[in-house]
This record gives structure tokens, sequence and C-alpha cells, in this order.
């Protein structure tokens, strides 16, 4: 039996400017399957930053066309879907504040049904794999053949040394409900910090996995969301390297 290739989605956060954007594509497009990054960002506070917004679309199409690399960012709003579908772009991540809410997933299933696109889907914050299938389903039951499930985690009622636990048995039991999903592991929303990151992809690499999601920053310190758990593009290659 051959052994299905682990892919390798990277790329920041989110970003202030295209000359940032495409300083971190053109550093890491060698070692990458898919470059992801935030467009619309759902923040916690009010005040923090949202994203470059729907400017960030043509710097991805540019990135895209120059580096040869599928695109891939976050949806939370059918007018997001509109945009993309607009400007060519194929492959759509549902975020954790997204998958939970089924008012928010039919609306964006309304969007983007009968289009050829792939939609990964994000574990909610809370650890109710229900919530998850639930939203999986919604994608796959307008026709969507094209879906993966990314663990990112989920929220820490108690002290934790991560940002957002892992929850392996979660991943297993979505797997036995779901048997045919691949489904990509997120250690930088896991993590939150850039010292934990190997040995969660590794972990999450060793179970079977079949991707990871990294974040990865031209300069890491300089960006305007979550800044601690981004990687520069050398880590990355590092970390590649250690992990395949
Ligand atoms: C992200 O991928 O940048 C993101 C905001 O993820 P999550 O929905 O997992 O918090
Ligand atoms: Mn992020």
């Amino acid at each position: 039996m051959t052994r299905k290739k682990k892919i390798i989605i990277a790329g920041p956060c989110s970003v202030k400017s295209e000359l940032e954007l495409y300083n971190t594509a053109r550093q890491i497009y060698n070692y990458i399957d898919i470059f992801r990054c935030g467009v619309w960002k759902a923040r916690t506070n009010p005040k923090s930053y949202k994203g470059s917004g729907n400017k960030t679309i043509g710097w991805l199409n540019s990135v895209s066309k120059e580096f040869n690399l599928p695109i891939a960012i976050e949806v939370g709003l059918p007018s997001h879907i509109e945009i993309a579908l607009k400007h060519n772009i194929k492959i759509f991540w549902i975020g954790a504040r997204t998958t939970v809410n089924p008012f928010y997933i039919n609306e964006i299933c309304q969007a983007i049904k009968g289009s050829n696109v792939e939609i990964w889907i994000k574990n909610p914050i809370h650890a109710d794999v229900n919530a998850w299938i639930g939203a999986i389903e919604r994608f796959s039951q307008i026709g969507i053949k094209k879906i993966k499930a990314i663990h990112r985690g989920f929220f820490n009622f108690y002290e934790s040394k991560y940002r957002n636990s892992p929850k392996w048995h979660l991943v297993d039991e979505l797997k036995i409900k779901i048997p045919n999903i691949d489904i990509i592991c997120d250690p930088s929303h896991i993590c939150g910090n850039t010292f934990l990151l190997k040995s969660v992809s590794k972990k999450a690499i060793n179970r079977g996995m079949n991707g990871l999601m990294i974040e990865t920053h031209c300069q890491p310190n300089k960006a305007l969301s979550d800044a601690n758990q981004q990687i520069n593009p050398q880590e990355l290659k590092k970390l590649i390297k250690e992990i395949y």
C-alpha cells in the first residue's frame, strides 16, 4: 500500500501589506503544497487588527501566479465567498468561531452551492464533536466533494501549556464517524507559541493525520495577529525536515 502524501499548508495568520505577503511566499513556496492567509480576521477584541480585507485577495492572486501555489483563505460570511469566487480562490476554511454556528454555516453553504471548491472545517472552539460533524455534513449535503477537517485544538477550561488543547480522541472519533475524511492538524493554534510546535506536529503525523497547517510569517515579531505562534521561513524549512 502506498502511503498517502502528507500535505503542508503554510502562510501568515494575516498580513498588513503586499510586500509582507510576497516576502513570506517567496521564501516558503518551495516547501509547501498550499499557501494560507487570513483576509478578514474574526478577532475576539474589537480593537484588534482585523486583517487587510478585500485588497488581500488581489495580493494573493499575484502570489498564486508568481509561485504557482494554490491559495486557501478563511471565510465567515457569504460576502467573503462571493468576493473570493470572483477572484478565482478555490480553497476555503471555516474558522473555529464559525463552525459552531449552524446559521452561518447554512448561509455560507448557500453562497458556495454549485461551485467546484474545496472546504476545510476547523473544529469548533469547544469540545463538541457533533458540531464539527454537523458543519461537515452541511457542506457534504450541498454537494461539496472535497472536504477536509482541521484539528486546531479546543478551549481550555483549566490552565494549560497549550493555547487550545489538542484532543486526539475527538480526532479519532471524527475519523470513525467519517472514515474517508482527511484530517489536517493546525499545531500553531493548538500551541499558541513556537516552542511546542515540533512535538505537536510530530504527534499529529505519527497518529496518521494527513498534513499540517503552520502559520509562517517573514517577520513573526512584526505580525499584527498571532505574533507569538508564527515561525519564520527558515524555521518552517527546519520543522518540515525534522518531521517528514
Ligand atoms: C486562523 O487560522 O488564522 C484562525 C483564526 O484560526 P481559528 O479559527 O482556528 O482560530
Ligand atoms: Mn492565526
